[in-house]
């Protein structure tokens, strides 16, 4: 490692990062991540849904890279990796398939670990994590860290409360409790009046639900 990466990495104002990141993953938008030269996920052992919608990735993609993604309807599909991991559509370190790539890409940003405090625990996925844990955000009004707060607190419930979670909603890896902790915190921010200040709140399981059901209708799917 150099000292250029242990670097911290400027990723922004929170407030604006999450309303982009609940935009992309509601379909409305992409990731818009200051990547620079990092190939970190694509180089990580990860699979890439790909949706039966996603015809133009679909077209350049080799059908033998392709295979039918685990417990989703038929026509979805996951691209795999090679023996070192590595996504085999990028080319000479660059996407060969940049702008027809697919949507899982299209939203994947490795911000949602800091600004969840979720840990990268696969070993497979160690650049992802020393990249994750370079980014700074900008959290500057109080409402802002109520917000921030409400998500880590949202990031945290499964490991407490799994049994208020709807069924299949559990995440299986930490992209998928990021995610989720996006998806939820909405649902962990409340009102004191006697203060007037936002305060985080223990969700019960009809908001949670609600919440959920909310932007599952919308949301992309996650590796
Ligand atoms: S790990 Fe993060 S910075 Fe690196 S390529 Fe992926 S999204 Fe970009």
């Amino acid at each position: 490692m150099t000292d250029d990466d242990d670097q911290a990495l400027p990723a922004g104002s929170f407030s604006t990062w999450l309303a982009g990141m609940k935009r992309a993953l509601g379909g409305e938008g992409e990731s818009d991540v200051p990547c620079g030269g990092c190939t970190a996920c694509c180089t990580s052992s990860q699979f890439v849904h790909v949706g039966p919608d996603e015809t133009e990735a679909l077209a350049r993609i080799p059908t033998e890279l392709l295979f039918p993604a685990p417990r989703m309807p038929s026509g979805h599909v996951v691209l795999g990796y090679d023996e070192n991991g590595h996504c085999p559509m990028l080319v000479d370190g660059a996407c060969s398939i940049y702008e027809h790539r697919p949507r899982t890409c299209r939203t994947y940003d490795c911000r949602v670990f800091p600004a969840t405090g979720v840990e990268v625990d696969d070993e497979d996925q160690l650049a992802i994590a020393n990249r994750a844990r370079r980014w700074r955000f900008d959290v500057a009004a109080e409402s802002e860290g109520v917000e921030h707060d409400a998500l880590r607190a949202a990031a945290r419930f499964d490991r407490w409360r799994a049994d208020l979670l709807p069924e299949g909603v559990v995440p299986a890896n930490a992209t998928q409790r990021a995610v989720l902790a996006i998806e939820l915190h909405e649902a962990f921010l409340g009102h004191d009046d006697v203060t007037d200040r936002d305060v985080v709140v223990i969700p019960d399981a009809e908001s949670i639900e609600a919440v959920l059901n909310e932007r599952r209708s919308r949301r992309a799917p996650t590796p």
